[in-house]
């Protein structure tokens, strides 16, 4: 017998419960991608579920900053940031990343799941200390929060008397509240000037993910800190990724000098891992650029948001949200995934989110806006929408 049998049983016992649960999932081969068409199984399909908020993930200034940055500086950047890892690219993108979030500094990460590990169980290091973390948070900050191993509450979503009656107990302990700024698989804003407040008045460290955020909030893009106009002093860390809105990859945290000084001391996933490569710290930097000179983009993009809500409402759905990230909740795993499969057979690409990503119960369709999308595009989504609710009564 395989050493592996006893494991083997087990594993496939799991794999179908899994599947017996309509839970199984295995990841779309996107054979190719131009703006917001892609070609899945050899269908050509519009896409609605990429966090390509902006249209930027192709742009051709962006483009090319990579293809320049890898023929000056090479592919890997062969090495961990403290060991010959960060370039002159990285320092002016972290320069470039505090000057815009109108924090100290900022430390850049190879992706948004590493920064929150990172940042999370960091900081809480040593102390006593207590975590309180919106319901919603996403995985990685669950999981950071599971690696620093102190003690934590999750409070209701986005319940500010929950969360003051938790800070309004008296404690011989530090304090540290994460939340997101747009909730990744609801698209609501948390309100961040309240959070800010309580945690103010409680002595609170406030940590806000704003991954959903940045790119799309803020009178020019800076994200949920200049939605809120929120200064480092109500909002001293703050982290971003570039692979969202910004179209790129890699993520931020920035803040006060010391907490910075701090990740690097501390930060397992930054001082371990090789650093994010030049062409993508380039890539990033151009995007921050045309972020900035293209704002039409945002604009077109809220006006698609408004466009999305007033066609649901003709046609009877329930009320979308303000943000590019618009679910609708079926129940039934299985159901959401036989709507899928009806709005792929109509040409419209919307992937299912099920558990453990969302309660159980609360399956939905995860549909997301893009710059790149046009009117008409939407106008078809919503018409696609009608016809699977006819089809499938939901
Ligand atoms: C996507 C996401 C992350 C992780 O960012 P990546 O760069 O994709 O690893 C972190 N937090 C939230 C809220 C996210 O939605």
């Amino acid at each position: 017998m395989p050493s592996d049998s006893i494991y083997d049983a087990g594993l496939s016992s799991s794999l179908a419960d899994i599947r017996e649960q309509g839970l199984f999932r295995s990841p779309p081969i996107i054979e190719q991608r131009e703006g917001t068409r892609i070609v899945v199984n050899h269908r050509p399909l519009i896409n609605f579920c990429s966090n390509d908020y902006l249209g930027l993930a192709q742009h051709p200034q962006i483009k090319q900053a990579m293809a320049e940055a890898a023929q000056r500086y090479g592919t890997g950047s062969s090495a961990s940031p403290l060991i010959c890892g960060k370039t002159t690219l990285h320092q002016q993108l972290e320069q470039k990343i505090a000057k815009l979030t109108g924090r100290d500094r900022a430390l850049l990460f190879n992706c948004g799941f590493m920064a929150n590990l990172a940042a999370v169980s960091a900081l809480v290091g040593g102390g006593k200390l207590e975590i309180f973390l919106d319901r919603l948070c996403h995985a990685s900050i669950l999981d950071g929060v599971l690696a620093s191993g102190v003690r934590f509450q999750r409070y209701p979503h986005v319940d500010m008397a929950g969360l003051k009656n938790r800070l309004d107990k008296p404690v011989d302990s530090t304090r540290l509240v994460i939340t997101e700024s747009i909730f990744s698989m609801d698209g609501d804003i948390a309100p961040l000037d309240e959070i800010s407040r309580l945690c103010r008045r409680s002595d609170t460290l406030l940590y806000i993910d704003d991954a959903h955020g940045l790119g799309v909030l803020g009178k020019s893009g800076r994200g949920a800190l200049e939605h809120f106009m929120l200064g480092q002093d109500e909002a001293p860390l703050v982290m971003g990724t570039f692979g969202k809105a910004l179209g790129v990859h890699g993520a931020f945290v920035a803040g006060k000098e010391a907490y910075i000084d701090l990740l690097i001391q501390r930060a397992r996933p930054y001082i371990y891992s090789t650093s994010m490569p030049a062409p993508v710290a380039a890539a990033a930097l151009k995007a921050l650029e045309v972020l900035n000179a293209e704002q039409h983009r945002r604009a077109h993009l809220h006006e698609l948001i408004d466009h999305y809500n007033t066609g649901l409402a003709a046609k009877g759905f329930e009320a979308g949200t303000s943000t590019p990230i618009q679910p609708l909740i079926i129940g039934s795993a299985q159901k959401t995934m036989e709507i899928c499969e009806c709005l792929q057979d109509q040409g419209v690409f919307v992937m299912g989110i099920r558990p453990p990503t969302v309660a159980r119960g609360e399956s939905r369709l995860r549909i997301t806006l893009s710059a790149s999308h046009s009117v008409e595009e939407v106008d078809h989504l919503i018409n696609c929408l009608d016809a699977c609710r006819d089809k499938l009564d939901f």
